[in-house]
């Protein structure tokens, strides 16, 4: 019968490429067309056991990166799915900059695949999304770090706490800083709300993009500062550069 009605569905809203929109000849496992596909760079070995980083070299074992060695991460483990370019990027773009929150839940299934496959899940007792200031919420509509939570907290069964951390102060958008002013951009705006909740747990906080890791790194720091046992760090796509240089800036309608 499902499938029944998929084939009605194709016929009324034939399969479309969620970057591209071109039409699909066939059901891949993800609609994306085959040129999409071969857009995405997923992120594996070698790269930082710790923040995650890829290296350049294509093979090799995984060691702590430069930055790592000389910097503490307040997080214990942070994770991208793929590089932040091409694919994934116009497809965050749309789904966070034109509201497609059902790419948003497309995405989110992807995360879920890859933490499953990455690490012990269970071991998570509570999932965070990075927050909003209330303002960004109110012209975005919706938090695009909810939307990618709630299908790890769905697939895997673990609670998602979406007031746990708020975002007080609100900060111009990123795009554009370097490191430093990033860092310092962030600084203090995160509050937990409910210390109580996570005093000793182990929690996993997601986030659409990991591009210097300010963001995500203030984020653990406050939640660690609140006795969190350990904090991991997931997010679907991450910004690789030169640690100097600032990010490729965004096209600017979207910011
Ligand atoms: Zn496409
Ligand atoms: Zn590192």
């Amino acid at each position: 019968m499902k499938e029944i009605l998929t084939g009605i569905a194709d016929l009324i809203f034939p399969p479309r490429c969620i970057t591209c929109e071109e039409l699909l000849e066939q059901h891949g496992p993800l609609p994306f067309c085959p040129r999409c596909m071969a857009g995405i760079r997923f992120i594996g070995s070698p790269l930082c056991p710790r923040c995650g980083t890829p290296f350049p070299a294509a093979e090799g074992e995984d060691h702590l990166c430069g930055e790592c060695l000389i910097t503490e991460r307040p997080y214990a483990v942070a994770r991208s799915v793929g590089r932040y370019e091409e694919t994934l990027l116009t497809a965050i773009h749309r789904f966070k900059y034109r509201g497609k929150t059902g790419i948003g839940d497309l995405l989110s299934r992807i995360m879920a695949d890859f933490a499953g496959k990455t690490w012990e899940m269970k071991v998570f007792e509570r999932i965070l999304p990075v927050p909003l200031h209330r303002r960004r919420l109110r012209e975005r509509g919706f938090n695009q770090a909810v939307i990618l939570a709630r299908g790890l907290s769905t697939r895997f069964n673990i609670p998602l706490d979406f007031t746990l951390l708020r975002r007080d102060l609100f900060t111009p958008p990123q795009v554009g800083l370097d490191r430093k002013e990033r860092s310092a951009n962030v600084q203090g705006a995160f509050t937990v709300t409910h210390p109580e909740r996570i005093v000793g747990r182990r929690l996993l906080l997601v986030d659409d993009v990991y591009t210097t890791g300010s963001t995500l790194t203030e984020c653990a720091r406050v939640l660690i500062r609140a006795k969190a046992e350990a904090v991991a760090v997931l997010t679907m796509a991450r910004a690789v550069y030169d640690h100097d240089r600032p990010p490729e800036p965004a096209p600017t309608f979207l910011e």
